[in-house]
């Protein structure tokens, strides 16, 4: 009897869908086998930068619990630590600009990851990863070949051939590009969808908070681990935190307990363009674009107590590569703090998307902005959908497969994707006076109905 051939997969991109999917593929060997290859444009492990925080919804934890196996589910607190109890309130709020609670949607508390992976979906719990130790954890066992940038691909009926720069090239059954938002294979696969420019520049720092601010900050606006502060001009902060204090090396005794925090700074991109401006930014220079937010929040905000908070904070911005005795600073890589815009991918702004050998997952097939933290989650989820449709893989029908995919991923992805866009869009708007009690009074009723709704769900 003729063996069955193991089809090949081969996986562009070893971030957090990359990864996972990798990971699911093997899991479910007893299933259905693949050989499955990996290539990653980056050197290696601790070649760059990977990221700071990250929300997780518990969609998406659950997702990544469903395709992990258990040797790693058991590093996951490495990377996302279980709550503080009574500390940390694992979920959003949104403040006004003086720290004021507008919203607060309530959230199911839980007491470690894997119990965040059971909460049903329509409540708001979340978490924050740290993204440098998430792909650490994940990288286990895996086999990435490093190096290996993807510039292109031939499909025929046969199969897929993927080209690198370094002039190789690799055959498989299926190509599933996890490449992020510049992905090559999106281009080449679906030239005519372009990335959007969503009109909000941001500026994110990696800063060490040392205790007596996060305490002000929390007496401010509270203890939730990503909170969101509305300004009156179009510009709103992001600041995902986690109450677990940074490790200290043992010959070393700080003076004070400091915690790892992201703070995010968006505006109106039109603000950049603004001739009159005595303070030229420069890019290049991270005390530069430091000194360009702080400005940005003197000039937009009222003073108070909140508006110098995010002063102190933005002063903590690493503004050049830190020195190695510098225990505060608890990010493995350094990543100068630069003026970003806010893009997105929407995958359904085209005609028509063809399903064939050659398929996208996470930011590459639907990249979103940051402002409601769910890139991560998508990703993971693209992953679990992705492996089980394969699991009904044959040589016949393996358009099916791709297809019943690509229709769940469309689906799911477009509405987060067009969710995050309008909050974005409507956060750069500015209010005005009148605009502003309208804007917080909506908020607060909003709020409270939530918390109706849930009370409702809960007696029932
Ligand atoms: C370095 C980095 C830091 C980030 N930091 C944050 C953060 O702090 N907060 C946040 O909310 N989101 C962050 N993100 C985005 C967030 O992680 C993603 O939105 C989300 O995880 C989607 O994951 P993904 O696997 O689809 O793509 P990504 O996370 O973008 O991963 C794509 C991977 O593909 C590799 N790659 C790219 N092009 C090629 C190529 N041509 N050939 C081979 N390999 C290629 C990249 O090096 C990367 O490792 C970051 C992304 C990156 C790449």
């Amino acid at each position: 009897m003729q063996q069955e051939v193991v089809p090949t997969v081969i996986i562009i991109g070893a971030g957090p869908g990359g990864l996972t999917l990798y990971h699911s593929l093997i899991k479910n060997k007893d299933k259905k086998e693949f050989s499955v290859k990996i290539f990653e444009r980056e050197t290696g492990p601790k070649d760059r930068w990977q990221g700071y925080h990250i929300g997780f919804a518990s969609r998406g934890i659950r997702s990544l619990m469903n395709c992990i196996p258990s040797s790693i589910a058991l590093n996951l607190p490495k990377a996302i630590p279980n709550p503080v109890p009574d500390v940390e309130y694992h979920g959003a709020s949104i403040n006004d600009h003086e720290g004021n609670v507008l919203m607060r949607p309530p959230f199911k508390q839980f007491k470690d990851i894997y119990e965040i992976a059971e909460i049903p979906d329509r409540s708001l719990s979340m978490t924050v990863a740290y993204r440098d130790r998430l792909r650490d954890v994940l990288l286990e066992n895996v086999p990435v070949q490093w190096g290996k940038r993807c510039i292109g691909y031939e499909e025929t009926k046969e199969g897929v051939y993927v080209n690198f720069e370094d002039g190789s090239q690799e055959f498989c059954d299926i190509l599933v590009d996890a490449s992020g938002v510049n992905s090559p294979v999106r281009k080449q696969k679906i030239p005519e969808l372009q990335i959007n420019d969503i009109g909000a520049t941001y500026v994110n720092a990696n800063v060490a908070v040392p205790k007596h601010l996060m305490d002000r900050l929390i007496k401010v606006s509270g203890n939730s681990l990503i909170q969101k502060t509305l300004g009156l001009n179009g510009d709103s902060t992001l600041i995902a935190l986690r109450l677990i204090p940074i490790e200290q090396n043992q010959n070393y005794n700080p003076d004070e307990i400091h915690y790892r925090a992201t703070i995010g700074y968006f505006y109106p991109s039109e603000l950049d363009n603004d001739e009159n401006e005595n303070f030229k930014v420069d890019d290049n220079n991270p005390a530069s674009v430091a000194e360009h937010v702080k400005n940005m929040i003197r000039k937009l905000r009222p003073k108070c107590e909140m508006t110098d908070i995010l002063l102190e904070l933005w002063n903590l911005a690493p503004k050049a590569v830190p020195n190695k005795s510098d225990n505060y600073y608890p990010f493995k890589t350094y990543n100068p703090i630069q003026r970003r815009k806010v893009r997105d991918v929407n995958p359904l702004s085209i005609n028509s998307w063809k399903s064939s050998r050659v398929t996208l997952i996470g930011d590459a097939a639907h990249a979103m902005s940051p402002l409601l933290a769910l890139g991560t989650t998508n990703a993971v989820q693209d992953a679990e959908a992705l492996s089980q449709a394969l699991l009904n893989y044959s040589p016949e029908n393996y358009i099916s497969c791709i297809k019943e995919f690509d229709d769940k991923m469309l689906k799911r992805a477009t509405v987060d994707v067009l969710n995050s866009r309008k909050v974005t869009i409507k956060q750069i708007t500015p209010v005005g006076y009148f605009g502003l009690i309208i804007r917080n009074s909506i908020l607060r009723v909003t709020n409270f109905l939530m918390k109706v709704n849930d009370f409702i769900i809960n007696v029932m």
